[in-house]
């Protein structure tokens, strides 16, 4: 799986777009755009790499994870993947293209050409938010960071449910890369040592 980072918005969100390489199908994840020439730069580079993109997925609800959703989806004609308990966000999108969602849960597998990612439910941030697991990567939204976590104190947030949800993410093995929804990458056995809600 190839992924390509861009860096959107007034909250700097990390929208990432997952590729296999083989075929060329694509998912764009959190394009949380503030501006058409965001989104101009993702569909240019989209084109050049010749992607066929088959999804947009959001790890969450949250504006700056969403708020380019409506224009990707007229772009490239495509569904929204994101968790039934966030899904409620989308109503506050205008010229979405409903019903277009499709709704994600523990356990789902979203595919692209030779690639697949599957989805863990990690509610604490928000009630739908989600972490996409690959061989040996995963993308962590707003639930983990490189050396932090999101907040809790949010409208839906819930501090016990991101504690059961920090303990599903630690039993990832210490090899798999962490791409979270703001900041630089990271790896689960660099987190596990030094990330103070992953250690205690
Ligand atoms: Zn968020
Ligand atoms: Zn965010």
């Amino acid at each position: 799986m190839l992924i390509e980072t861009f860096t959107v918005g007034n909250l700097s969100t990390n929208c990432y777009i997952a590729i296999s390489e083989q075929t060329k199908d694509a998912i764009v994840i959190d394009p949380g755009i503030d501006s058409s020439s965001e989104a101009d730069q993702i569909f240019d580079y989209i084109t050049q790499a010749g992607l066929k993109v088959k999804l947009i997925v959001n790890t969450h609800g949250h504006p700056d994870h969403i708020s380019g959703d409506a224009i990707f989806q007229e772009k490239y004609n495509v569904p929204i993947g994101i968790h039934r308990s966030d899904a409620v966000s989308l109503e506050g999108l205008e010229n979405l293209n409903f019903p277009a969602a499709v709704l994600l849960e523990d356990g789902s597998l979203i595919k692209f050409g030779n690639e697949s990612l599957k989805v863990m439910h990690t509610p604490g941030h928000t009630p739908g938010s989600i972490c996409l697991l690959g061989e040996r990567l995963v993308f962590t939204g707003d639930t983990l960071f490189a050396g932090g976590i999101g907040r809790t104190d949010f409208p839906g947030g819930s501090d016990r449910d991101m504690r059961l949800s920090l303990q599903k993410l630690v039993r990832l093995p210490d090899n798999f890369l962490i791409y979270p929804g703001h900041g630089p990458t990271s790896i689960m056995g660099e987190e596990k040592r030094v990330n103070p809600f992953l250690t205690s």
